[in-house]
């Protein structure tokens, strides 16, 4: 059984733009519930919901409160190397663009990162290209063992890797896994994924669930919202969210919503996800995922994401840069230009204005892993 059998199931579902169907009645059956069934969720996502988002609003700020306080958590992503093997049709890392490749060593690691905890920071996602030739799990490992010196939570943003191999990064002390699926809809998949082991749809769908029982402490999801309908991947990322939580109760499960931002290349976005569609897509997470941590990063403008962090966020990012050694001088080609370009103490700020808790560190290795 993988998360691939629910997919195909729900795939005849009605979904997208056919959530029409959905009516006043879907919408306030779901807003009354306290467990949401799949078809609330779609009555949430509908248009029908438009006009109840104050109410969904309301309701996800309390549930928000009663599963995690006033508690955000503060992180920062960690670009090691660029490399890539794959030709996604929407990123500049792809293996199609010419531009001097960078991969740090492990004195340029250590320096990145104690550039980064010098501002407060404690947890980390380490991001690569997707090479295995270039960044194989014994460079991840090296540079997790360095990471691990700096923060308290060191996660990965990798390409996806075998049972075993996240068991190894575990042991060494890697203790959150961040694994897009970008895209639910496997027509447009394999549309965007031009070339490289990317195209492999059921690999990537697999790889959280095999972070799950590799022991990761959290493990995150997420759709690229823009490349395909938006409510159709919202609700495909909330089953597949359920699908974990339900499964592996020991692993945190969160989800990620970024929207397609400018990068290298000429891409257009298929989907318009307004700010009133993110604003739906987040409320309908929190009413039916609870207790799932929301993530919510800079590829949203800082009014946006001041208004955003009332509505069921838990986590946070800060002080960002998507190019390699960003944090040390930099001078790489970014992943995608990032909107909300404010400090991590101006991000602090902004949340105990906004009367939220910033949380630096929530989480620590008691055990001394072998490096
Ligand atoms: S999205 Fe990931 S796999 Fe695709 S080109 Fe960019 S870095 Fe490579």
């Amino acid at each position: 059984m993988s998360f691939y059998d629910t997919l195909l199931k729900l795939e005849s579902m009605p979904l997208g733009e056919q959530s029409g169907q959905y009516g006043r009645n879907d919408v306030e059956r779901a807003l009354s519930r306290e467990k949401l069934d799949p078809e609330d969720l779609l009555a949430l996502l509908s248009p029908a919901a438009v006009p109840y988002l104050e109410e969904m609003a309301q309701k996800a700020h309390r549930i928000t409160r009663a599963h995690f306080g006033y508690a955000v958590q503060l992180f920062t992503p960690m670009y090691v190397a660029d490399y890539c093997v794959n030709q996604c049709t929407y990123c500049s890392f792809s293996v199609e663009h010419d531009f001097a490749r960078k991969k740090l060593t492990m004195e340029e690691v250590d320096r990145e990162a104690s550039a980064i905890a010098a501002t407060g920071l404690r947890h980390i996602l380490l991001l690569t290209g997707e090479s295995r030739k270039d960044s194989p799990v014994s460079y991840v490992k090296e540079c997790a063992g360095v990471l691990r010196r700096h923060f308290s939570s060191v996660s990965i943003e990798v390409n996806p890797l075998s049972l075993e191999e996240y068991r190894e990064l575990a042991a060494c002390g890697v203790d959150g896994l961040t694994m897009f699926q970008e895209v639910y809809d496997r027509e447009t998949y394999a549309r965007l994924h031009v070339k490289g082991p990317k195209r492999n749809f059921r690999a990537r769908l697999d790889a959280p669930e095999r972070g799950c029982q590799a022991g990761f402490r959290s493990v995150t999801i997420g759709a690229l919202l823009g490349l395909s309908d938006w409510r159709r991947e919202a609700f495909m990322t909330a089953m597949h969210a359920r699908y974990l939580q339900d499964r592996y109760p020991g692993t945190e499960i969160s989800i990620a919503p970024p929207r397609f931002r400018p990068y290298l290349g000429s891409f257009s976005p298929e989907s318009d996800v307004t700010d009133r569609a993110l604003v739906q897509i987040i409320l309908a997470y929190r009413l039916f995922l609870p207790r799932s941590g929301l993530t919510l990063s800079t590829r949203e403008p800082a009014a946006l994401r001041d208004r955003l962090v009332h509505l069921g966020i838990t986590k946070i990012s800060a002080g960002v840069t998507t190019e390699v050694g960003g944090h040390t001088g930099g001078g790489g080609t970014p992943q995608f230009e990032i909107s909300d370009e404010r400090s991590v103490p101006e991000i602090r700020e902004m949340l105990y204005r906004s009367g939220l808790q910033p949380v630096f560190k929530d989480w620590d290795i008691l055990a001394e892993a072998p490096v």
